[in-house]
């Protein structure tokens, strides 16, 4: 079951700049960075939600590419879900097309899936399952 939006997904070309914007104007700062091969995350909690700001590592990283083609803005958005394997299931029943066909590791031991973008009207959606006891 969805219950909330875990976090919307923003696609940057400078997280630290990105950062000063909302620590700054918005009065909204970071609490919590990650690193990956592929991005830089940096989480900004805003009341019982949260923006993920992502940054590409490299030109091709799949960030840097959604950039080139859309420019910086809303990439996708996550919804929060008590049982991504069961919503998973669910969502292929209903024979929605899925990027992700098992859960993977998000950030703070969360486990994430992607569907497909196709299916889903042109917005990316994330399941987010946080880490037990979260
Ligand atoms: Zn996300």
């Amino acid at each position: 079951m969805i219950y909330k939006i875990a976090h919307i997904g923003v696609a940057v070309k400078n997280i630290e700049e990105v950062e000063k914007l909302y620590a700054e104007v918005l009065n909204l700062p970071v609490r919590g960075r990650e690193e990956s091969k592929e991005n830089k995350v940096a989480f900004i909690p805003v009341g019982d939600t949260a923006i993920e700001l992502l940054q590409g590592m490299t030109p091709d990283a799949p960030i840097a590419r959604f950039i080139e083609k859309k420019g910086e803005g809303i990439h996708h958005i996550a919804y929060q879900v008590d049982n991504i394997e069961k919503a998973l299931e669910e969502m292929k029943a209903k024979g929605v097309a899925l990027i992700d066909e098992k859960p993977r590791r998000g950030a703070h031991n969360s486990q994430i899936a992607f569907l497909h973008p196709q299916g889903t009207y042109g917005l990316l959606i994330e399941l987010v399952e946080p880490e037990k006891g979260h």
